[in-house]
């Protein structure tokens, strides 16, 4: 089947939902410039993850975690939300049919597209805290923290540790996020994954809950997943370009 006629059902699945939960993972934000970590230049070929970012390692070498989030940092600031983040907010504002975004992303891309209830599984780099503390500094003040010299960047109150509000190897998932996360599934009527290889554990099983709680399952992602055999529609795609043209074809049937 062409990724038209892919599109064409896919819009057909979006008008007769009423209550749309999206499920993303790193891949709608490649577009943004921001890569997945396990691809080729990915953040994981270049720093081995058991070493700089599981929280035993931030703990005893908060410094190498900070070489590597400084990079990431600098990123996700300098990039954008692309067509595919603005599309779900579309959704949620043009359309009324999104009603929450989770991710598994800490680039807050989807806060910054627009969209108002956005469940970030992983956490954000969005807000940091002090491990000692627990003092809590929006990412702006970091810039500030690292003009001091200081690295890792310390706590003014308490010259703790800063660590980001991003859930590292090792750590449990936020669980009052996880639980809201599982409840809004089981009220999605359509749930739409996009750029998610569905590997990473717990946030993959989401899907599975969304289907055997009766939602429809739109899965749109470069690669294949292990829930393709289980969508009504699967379109291995670039998001931005797939996500414009399902709105534009949305608007015109408006
Ligand atoms: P993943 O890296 O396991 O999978 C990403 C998927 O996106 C892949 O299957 C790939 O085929 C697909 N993809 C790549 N480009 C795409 C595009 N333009 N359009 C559609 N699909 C595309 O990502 P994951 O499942 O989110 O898990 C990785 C973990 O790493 C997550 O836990 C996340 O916290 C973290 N992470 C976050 C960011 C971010 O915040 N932007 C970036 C990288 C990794």
């Amino acid at each position: 089947m062409s990724h038209e006629e892919q599109i064409t059902q896919a819009v057909e699945l979006i008008g007769q939902a009423n209550y749309i939960v999206a499920f993303t993972g790193a891949g709608i934000s490649v577009e943004s410039g921001i890569p997945d970590f396990r691809s080729a230049g990915g953040l994981w070929t270049r720093y081995n993850p058991d070493e700089y970012a599981t929280y035993s390692a931030f703990l005893t070498r908060p410094e190498k975690y900070w070489t590597m989030h400084k990079e990431l940092r600098s990123l996700i600031l300098s990039v954008q939300p692309n067509p595919a983040h603005i599309a779900l907010a579309a959704l949620e504002h043009e359309f009324g049919k999104l009603k929450t975004v989770i991710t598994q992303n800490v680039d807050f891309l989807h806060t910054r597209a627009g969209n108002s209830v956005v469940l970030e599984l992983h956490g954000s780099t969005r807000i940091y805290h002090c491990i000692s503390c627990k003092a809590e500094y929006e990412y702006t003040e970091i810039d500030t923290f690292l003009a001091t010299g200081q690295f890792p960047p310390r706590c003014p109150k308490c010259e703790g540790i800063i660590k980001p509000n991003t859930i590292l190897f090792g750590e449990s998932l936020p669980f009052d996020v996880y639980q809201s996360a599982r409840d809004e599934v089981t009220k999605a009527d359509l749930f739409i994954v996009i750029g998610s290889s569905l590997v990473v554990y717990p946030a993959a099983t989401l899907p599975p809950l969304a289907v055997s709680t009766g939602s429809r399952l739109l899965i749109l992602n470069v690669e294949p997943t292990p829930m393709d055999n289980k969508a009504d529609v699967v379109i291995h795609a670039k998001a931005g370009e797939i996500m414009t043209k399902i709105i534009s074809k949305l608007k015109k049937s408006d």
